[in-house]
Parts: structure tokens; sequence; C-alpha cells
């Protein structure tokens, strides 16, 4: 099953993603992760990430196009695979469906996580990350410990990220609406999408999301 998880930053689609992960048993394709960890490694395709990212600029679609085909043709992702923050756009929805054509696969689902800005700001701006090994922790939802050092990896780097401050959060959820948000339209045409409520506990939605795309679960 290839599937599309919809939403503006801060719906939760990637926490969503890794327990969808679990339950289908398909990778997950963040490519901002993959990008990342690609850069890391040094391969060729990392060193022409390194070349826009080390400027602050964005990659051109065919490079990130070229990391998804990579991994879409390995033995783990040949049953399907989880995108998550990908297509961005019209343009990398049409390249995506040509992509996945080619393999004689198709975007089975589109699940959009349904939440308003206000929800998204409760959750994001109270955030905050173990800069050593990635932990996220909600003031809130679910304190780090009151030693300030992190129960994963016993590091004191507790901080809120730069991408979780209230202006980035807005900047970004316009950007979504005026961007991103017309993808949904590419899919809707071909009758793909269905609309899950994003609000709640995160099983909740799991459980939610599970319904709507008519995947059995044990609990
Ligand atoms: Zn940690």
């Amino acid at each position: 099953m290839d599937l599309v998880l919809f939403g503006p930053p801060g719906a939760g689609k990637g926490t969503q993603a890794k327990l969808l992960v679990q339950l289908l048993g398909v990778p997950q394709v963040a490519t901002g992760d993959m990008m990342r960890s690609e850069r890391a490694s040094g391969s060729e395709l990392g060193k022409r990430f390194d070349e826009f990212m080390s400027v602050g600029k964005l990659v051109p679609d065919e490079l990130v196009l070229q990391l998804i085909e990579g991994t879409l043709a390995s033995e783990t992702a040949r049953e399907g695979a989880i995108f998550d923050g990908y297509p961005r756009t019209t343009a990398q929805a049409e390249a995506l469906d040509k992509l996945l054509s080619n393999m004689g696969r198709t975007i089975d689902h589109v699940v959009s996580l349904q939440i308003t800005l206000d929800h998204i700001l409760d959750r994001v701006v109270g955030r905050r990350a173990c800069f050593n090994c990635g932990q996220t922790y909600h003031l809130r939802y679910s304190p780090p410990p009151s030693s300030g050092v992190c129960s994963v990896c016993g590091s004191s780097q507790i901080k809120q990220r730069k991408d979780d401050h209230e202006d980035v959060v807005r900047r970004r959820y316009e950007a979504y609406k005026s961007e991103t948000e017309p993808v949904l339209s590419h899919y809707e045409a071909k009758g793909v999408v269905v609309r899950v409520d994003g609000v709640g506990e995160l099983s909740e939605v799991t459980s939610r999301i599970t319904a709507a795309i008519g995947v059995e679960t044990d609990g």
C-alpha cells in the first residue's frame, strides 16, 4: 500500500507515520530526514544535496525524486511506503505519480489530517526536544524529567527547537495553506482522499486512520 499522510506542519504526520510503519509493515518516506542522512553519508547524491543545503537553498525536485526512487526500489518498500511531508506541490505529486506508475504502483490513499492552527500551536509551542537523541517532550502532555536530563540518553540538552517557535509555526501554516493544500485537489480528482480528525490521543488518531483506509488492527 502506498499512502500519503497529508496535513499542516505540526499535525502529527511524522508520529502517525511511525505508528503506521509498524502496523502496515512498510517503510516511511520522510524526505527531510532522508536528505539529511544522505548528506551525512557523503554519497554522490548526498554531495549534490549539500551544494544546496549548505547555503540554505531548496534542493531541486529531480534530486529529491532520485532519492525517493532509490528508496521505493529497495526490498523493504516492495509492498508500499508511507509518504510523510511529500509531495508538497502539485508538480511533485505529478512526478511521484509517474515514478510509481513506472513501477506498476499508485497512491492508494491520501489521509488528510484535519486540525486547526490553534490546536497545532497548542501542540507544537510546548514541545521540547533532546538535542542529543531527538526524543521529544511536551511541557504539559509529556513533560521532560524535572532533573532536566533526557530519560532516553541522559543528555541535558533539552530545548525548544527553532521550528517550534510560534512565529515559525504560523508562517509554515500559511505556506502550507497556499502552496501545499492545492495538492489535495490533485488527489481528490483521483478519488483517493480520506479526511481524518487529527485532534486527540495518538492512538485514537491512528485508529481513525486505519479505519478510514480499511485496515484491520488488533486493538
Ligand atoms: Zn536524549
